[in-house]
């Protein structure tokens, strides 16, 4: 079986994805209708790992703070890692901000306008490149994203395995080849919709599919084999102690973590790999136990204990800083970028 359609069926999946989007897509999240790169940006970059109704409160606050991308270059990595917590994949923040300041400093404040100019900005892939080229400037070039890698592998029944570049860069090609002529910005989105809201993961609803007639997959008879992918991620797991120290005011020491790995810049309590460790600096402290946390990360499940010590009033414990770090009062520790467990922890504790 040929792995693209032919001519007629490429001009016929085009115009279809086209006409679906205008009378099915989404029209109404705050990042369309518009060009402006900026919101378009950060909306893309937002929603790499993350849903949609998560995202909608983050983007609008993002903005509320800072309008326009030199704002955001102006903020430093503290400010804007604070109010990214809880959105997860810290990178994706890390990178907002550099390339915040590599438009407002290499750019003159405007984002280049083309997928290949785009894709010099750092957190900028190929297929964010794309996104915003073809909807800010509407230049003619393919996306790839998981929706978007999901639909077209079951249309074309493509069995490439995913797993391996040299399959992934066919399914790019035929991408590119699917594009139509014109409206590749309506297209573009059209796709991302079918994909987010018919042929989903576990269920494609090929009922009410537009492109139905044309798909390979469903045509198999199993479109969920595709898109195929074998690697399986190994995940290992891990274990740290949380120390939770507290000053009679209700101040909290923070550390901030370093600024690669996981939780690169982040704030969190003071961590110990072994439970001993955390009981050293506070030998004749009464330590409360509480519960414990399973956060899972990508490459690893996490358990996170925590110990809890009240530091007596007075002087010695004011002045109590065994193990570096920041005192935060309780009321400040919205300006600080806590991970979510913990954030949930302090509120619930
Ligand atoms: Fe996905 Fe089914 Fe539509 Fe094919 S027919 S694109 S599998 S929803």
């Amino acid at each position: 079986m040929p792995e693209t359609l032919n001519p007629a069926s490429i001009d016929d999946f085009g115009r279809t994805v086209v006409a679906w989007q205008r009378r099915h897509g989404r029209h109404t999240l705050p990042w369309q209708n518009t060009r402006d790169p900026y919101r378009v940006w950060l909306s893309e970059v937002m929603l790499q790992q993350t849903q949609v109704a998560t995202v909608l409160g983050y983007y609008e606050r993002f903005l509320a703070r800072w309008p326009r991308v030199t704002d955001l270059a102006a903020a430093s990595l503290d400010e804007v890692l604070a109010q990214w917590a809880g959105l997860g994949y810290y990178s994706r923040a890390r990178n907002l901000h550099a390339c915040a300041r590599a438009v407002a400093e290499l750019h003159g404040g405007a984002f280049p306008a083309t997928a290949a100019g785009l894709q010099t900005l750092p957190g900028i892939g190929r297929s964010t490149a794309a996104a915003i080229a073809a909807f800010c400037f509407g230049e003619r070039v393919a996306i790839l994203d998981g929706n978007v890698k999901r639909v077209l592998s079951r249309v074309l029944a493509f069995d490439g395995d995913l797993a391996s570049s040299a399959a992934e860069k066919k399914l790019w090609n035929h991408a590119t080849e699917l594009l139509p002529e014109q409206d590749v910005d309506r297209y573009t989105q059209g796709l991302m919709d079918l994909g987010a809201t018919v042929c989903t993961a576990r269920s494609p609803d090929c009922l009410l599919c537009p492109v139905q007639p044309l798909c390979r997959g469903q045509q198999a008879g199993d479109p969920t084999r595709y898109p195929v992918k074998t690697r399986k991620l190994k995940r290992g797991r891990r274990e740290n102690w949380w120390l939770w120290l507290e000053r009679p005011g209700g101040q909290l020491l923070l550390r901030q973590r370093p600024a690669t790995g996981v939780w690169a810049g982040l704030w969190t309590l003071p961590m110990f790999d072994d439970e001993a460790g955390a009981r050293a600096l506070l030998p004749a402290a009464r330590l409360e136990t509480l519960p414990r946390i399973e956060h899972a990360l990508t490459h690893f499940d996490w358990v996170l204990h925590t110990l809890r010590a009240q530091l007596p009033e007075g002087p010695e414990g004011l002045t109590a800083q065994p193990v570096g770090g920041s005192w935060v009062a309780r009321e400040e520790l919205a300006r600080y970028a806590l991970p979510a467990p913990l954030k949930k922890l302090i509120e619930e504790s």
